[in-house]
């Protein structure tokens, strides 16, 4: 990919940045990501993946803007209530970094979908907020081997992962194989969740996603980092593989 004068002046600060550099930069421009939930992770996500230039953003969501989503979701302006949130989200990307292509996806995932929304992909990114989603998204990802970046909050906390279980290690349902009971879990909706939160999360998502498209650093495979917003708190657990994970435990 050709590199024009703005080029080398917008991405300035990551040229210089030891372990990205020119070469990391330029796998960042090459690449193609996912990201299912134009949401409070996949807003601060989005913006950072765009203003580093990251070749094809693809983005997966059927709702509308909401008023109540303005206090987190920051892709989104009291202007767009109502809107589609992949409209009101390419608008503001597009705007931020005209170099990047943004493929919009307006759907939910779905068995009958997931396959030919991922393919293609040189990551995925799940900002989603329910069980199945994720669930479904960590199947196919595991089965096109595709890398998964996955991040999780409520109320105050929240958790991140990478998941690539062909290379030894965890998928996502060896770590949640199954629903939390009802009620354990409350949603953004019932349980709250702080604005900033997701702010945190997804641009902890993004150091991820950075680190994956460029080679940079040491991902959080078989690691999940936990942020407590409430006890300024994060630390890093390992994650063990199930021997018997329907997922992965033939991959590797
Ligand atoms: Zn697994």
């Amino acid at each position: 990919m050709a590199w024009t004068e703005s080029d080398l002046e917008r991405h300035a600060r990551h040229l210089v940045l030891p372990d990205l550099g020119g070469p990391g930069v330029g796998r960042i421009r090459a690449a193609k990501v996912l990201i299912l939930g134009a949401g409070g992770l996949g807003s601060p996500l989005a913006y950072y993946l765009a203003a580093a230039g990251v070749g094809r953003i693809g983005l997966c969501d059927d709702d509308h803007v909401d008023l109540s989503n303005l206090q987190r979701q920051i892709l989104h302006f009291t202007a767009d209530v109502g809107r589609s949130k992949l409209e009101s989200a390419a608008e503001k990307l597009t705007a931020l970094n005209p170099g990047v292509e943004i493929a919009l996806h307006p759907e939910r995932l779905t068995e009958a979908n997931a396959e030919a929304i991922l393919r293609g992909s040189d990551l995925l990114c799940d900002g989603t907020d329910n069980f199945e989603t994720r669930a479904l998204a960590n199947r196919t990802a595991a089965r096109l081997r595709i890398p998964l970046v996955s991040a999780a909050m409520e109320r105050w906390s929240g958790q991140i992962s990478v998941y690539r279980p062909w290379l030894g290690g965890p998928c996502a349902a060896c770590v949640f194989p199954t629903p939390t009971a009802p009620g354990l879990a409350p949603d953004c909706a019932t349980g709250g969740v702080l604005g900033p939160l997701p702010g945190v999360m997804g641009s902890l998502m993004a150091v991820e996603a950075l680190k994956l498209l460029s080679g940079a650093g040491e991902p959080l495979d078989g690691r999940m980092l936990l942020y407590d917003g409430l006890d300024a708190r994060m630390r890093v657990v390992g994650l063990a593989k199930r021997p018997d994970c329907p997922v992965c435990s033939g991959l590797g």
